[in-house]
């Protein structure tokens, strides 16, 4: 699953590049909402901070083979 670190500085170029509108503004960084996120990797090479990074979680297992 996809995830915005903490060191997100709220640019919002990675909302433009989401074509399901996963990523929003939260409380001090935007994120990515997992139940909308199709996780198709676009939103990461646009972050210029490279915050954006995808991460095993609960839910990586259902991509497991
Ligand atoms: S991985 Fe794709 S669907 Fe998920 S937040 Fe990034 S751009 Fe949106
Ligand atoms: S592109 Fe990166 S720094 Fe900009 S809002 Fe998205 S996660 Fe934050």
């Amino acid at each position: 699953m996809h995830r915005i670190g903490d060191d997100c500085d709220k640019c919002g170029f990675c909302v433009l590049e989401c074509p399901v509108d996963a990523i929003e503004e939260g409380p001090a960084v935007y994120r990515i909402v997992p139940e909308k996120c199709v996780e198709c990797g676009a939103c990461v090479p646009v972050c210029p901070l490279g915050v954006i990074v995808e991460r095993a979680g609960p839910d990586a297992r259902r991509d497991a083979p």
